[in-house]
């Protein structure tokens, strides 16, 4: 069953979800500015901070399975955030559970490949968790409104005609329904910025010395197709949100509710797998009992005959008396005991 937690999770969830099948008019129909109405900066920290841990648990979990594997595609606009997301909402997962991948102006060895070829060579491992930074979705998003990459790409005349785009859409969601029957989720998360709050950030990085090296002219040349790239995101999320792999798109002009909203997105997708740990058969747990007889037995005299055990035991004592002293504390100052919504 689920719990009240990971109930309030998949609400949260659902606030961005793109419907499959619906028509997405960026524009009119998502707030860059956005932020449910329940959350406030100051409580958004620790939510995060929360967040943070519960997919620490779970990564734990996919990766004992081994079965699963997760793909996060994260798009944005420049400046949307993307690098700071992953830092903020990764950063309590074990390294090696997670690979990072950026995908930029594709090389020559690429350029003679199929479009999925350079994506499909990063895919994740079973009980891991894959994260592109920019993904295929730039194959029908920068391809298409400077048409000179698909001419880069060597295709024969009748694979880049009329259609080339409800073609790419097609072939994406039929090789993303292929991984997900394959045991690999897809989580698409789309960081739709303002137009206004690009500036701000464009204009941060010219005036901090250190925020420099990120700025390119290149940025604002793209900043000039506005409205292009917001067709072509428009798009993008109307013709390739599906039932398998959904679009979220996440409001990302505050930094901080982006990040928070992204790890929502991402807890929900692993709170529907519900990786377990490996249990182990009855026979195999009798084999483990007797080896354990055998390293009881080897105890130096006046040791502990299971030192950690005994260690467990002195830990949960402390937590109880811990526990016992704060409900006494709570009781002294008024506050009835059991009635108290825990944080
Ligand atoms: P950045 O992520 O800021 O380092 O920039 C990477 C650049 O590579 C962006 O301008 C992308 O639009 C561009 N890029 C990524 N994928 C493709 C692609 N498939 N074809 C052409 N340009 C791409
Ligand atoms: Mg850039």
């Amino acid at each position: 069953m689920a719990t009240k937690q990971e109930k309030r999770i998949a609400e949260y969830a659902r606030l961005f979800r793109v419907k499959p099948g619906s028509k997405v008019n960026l524009g009119r129909d998502f707030d860059p500015g956005f932020k449910a109405d329940v959350v406030r900066k100051k409580d958004g920290g620790e939510l995060l901070r929360r967040g943070i841990a519960l997919l620490a648990d779970y990564q734990a979990r996919l990766a004992a399975q081994d079965t699963y594997g997760v793909l996060v595609c994260l798009q944005a606009l420049d400046a949307g955030g993307k690098d700071g997301t992953i830092r903020h909402v990764m950063s309590g997962v074990n390294p090696q559970g997670v690979a990072v991948h950026g995908f930029k102006v594709p090389s020559a060895e690429e350029l003679d490949h199929d479009f999925l070829w350079r994506y499909a060579r990063r895919l994740p491992e079973r009980g891991q968790i894959a994260i592109f930074n920019r993904s295929h979705y730039e194959e029908v998003v920068v391809v298409r409104v400077h048409p000179e990459n698909l001419d880069r790409q060597k295709l024969p005349a009748e694979s880049k005609g009329p259609g080339v785009w409800a073609r790419r859409y097609r072939e994406i969601n039929d090789w993303e329904r292929y991984l997900t029957d394959n045991g690999f989720r897809i989580v698409k998360i789309f960081l739709n910025l303002s137009r206004e709050e690009q500036r701000t950030r464009f204009l941060k990085r010219l005036d901090l010395p250190e925020k420099n090296w990120k700025f390119s002219s290149h940025d604002i040349a793209e900043r000039e197709r506005w409205d292009d790239y917001q067709e072509a995101f428009s798009e993008m999320l109307s013709h390739t949100s599906t039932r398998w792999a959904p679009w979220y798109v996440i409001p990302a002009d505050r930094k901080w509710f982006a990040r928070l909203a992204a790890a929502v997105v991402l807890a929900n997708a692993l709170i529907a797998i519900d990786p377990r740990y490996p249990t182990v058969s009855a026979a195999a747990r009798k084999d483990l009992a007797q080896v354990k007889d055998v390293l009881l037995a080897q105890a130096p005299k006046g040791a502990a005959r299971d030192p950690f055990e005994e260690r467990l035991s002195r830990r949960r004592r402390k937590a109880k008396r811990r526990e016992d002293a704060h409900a006494t504390e709570l009781v002294v100052a008024g506050v009835s005991d059991g009635k108290v919504e825990a944080p």
